[in-house]
């Protein structure tokens, strides 16, 4: 098979025209209201990766339309001075979503920063006011991630009422909110995880098989009922003995996709929705501040 196989769901694809949509909302939103959305990242320490996921945020901001703002602090900032910038971007009108890249230093506690961001300007949807609202069915913000999974799927399967959908991962930045996610979209929901009994059994009931694990190619082929739509939201990397890492999945991409009749690749799946529901979160949340409709994005 090919690169062009039918059942691949190419998220590179989908998040670039999830991108256009939102550059074409925020278009109107200037045009409109003289509205420029606008995002707050913010940046503790000096982790590699989270300093070249912060520069791509801020970089797909600006592609999109919207202003841009970055503040790098130092790894041994206190958590009071943290707080203290959190405050000040709760209350600028020209930052409508804030987000702080995690992992944080360990000086300081994650919780108490989510607990402290404007609800409203969670572009993340990490704080509990959401949760509750997405478990509740209210208006919530959305954790990036699970929605873009969920855009994937409607747009591959269309209505996903009455399908059985199993999720492995039961985090609160992916696992609940998708198990949330496919409970409003009308499937019958099982959260799977480190103690369920018989997993391999379990992930063979679902139309639709959500991997959050972080464990590289552990949903086997097998695992996989023929005609499911498999949904890879892992990211690992493996030492093949090259010269750098290799990027796989929770699934076993080669068997799994012999078995699905759809399935997100390992990367260019899940990994390019998140930024792009990131932009599209942020309008959103411009939207709802300033007493508007919700776009259609
Ligand atoms: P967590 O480590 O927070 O959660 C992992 C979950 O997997 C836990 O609920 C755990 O169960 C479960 N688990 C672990 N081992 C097993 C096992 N052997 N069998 C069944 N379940 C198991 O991870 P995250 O949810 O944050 O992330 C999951 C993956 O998704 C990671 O690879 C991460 O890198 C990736 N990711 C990708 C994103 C993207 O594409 N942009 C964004 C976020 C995450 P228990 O609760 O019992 O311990």
């Amino acid at each position: 098979m090919t690169d062009v196989d039918p059942k691949i769901i190419d998220g590179k694809a989908f998040a670039a025209g999830l991108r256009g949509r939102v550059a074409d909302a925020v278009a109107a939103l200037k045009q409109e209201h003289g509205l420029t959305p606008g995002l707050a990242v913010v940046l503790v320490g000096d982790d590699p990766a989270s300093h070249i996921y912060v520069r791509s945020k801020g970089k797909q901001t600006e592609e999109t339309g919207m202003n841009s703002v970055q503040h790098t602090l130092p790894a041994e900032t206190a958590q009071a001075d943290l707080l203290s910038l959190i405050a000040t971007l709760n209350a600028d009108p020209q930052v409508n979503g804030i987000l702080v890249q995690l992992p944080l230093p360990e000086q300081i506690d994650e919780q108490a920063i989510i607990d402290a961001i404007d609800p409203a300007k969670d572009v993340d949807g990490f704080h509990v006011v959401n949760a509750g609202r997405l478990a509740t069915g209210g208006r919530a913000m959305v954790p990036c991630t699970p929605l873009g999974c969920l855009m994937l799927l409607q747009d591959r399967l269309g209505d996903l009422t009455g399908m059985e959908a199993v999720i492995v991962g039961r985090s609160n930045i992916v696992g609940k909110p998708m198990a949330q996610l496919l409970l409003g979209a009308n499937c019958t929901v099982t959260i799977a995880h480190s103690r369920t009994r018989n997993l391999a059994d379990v992930c063979r009931r679902a139309d639709i098989l959500v991997a959050a694990v972080g464990r590289p190619q552990m949903i086997k082929g097998d695992w996989v009922k023929p005609g499911a739509a498999v949904i890879d939201v892992g990211i690992n990397r493996i030492d093949t003995g090259g010269e750098r890492p290799k990027l796989v999945g929770d699934v076993d991409f080669a068997a799994a996709r012999e078995q699905a009749a759809a399935i997100t690749p390992v990367p260019g799946g899940v990994g390019p929705m998140t930024i792009a529901v990131l932009l599209r979160n942020t309008v959103v949340a411009a939207c709802r501040q300033h007493g508007l409709a919700d776009p259609n994005i």
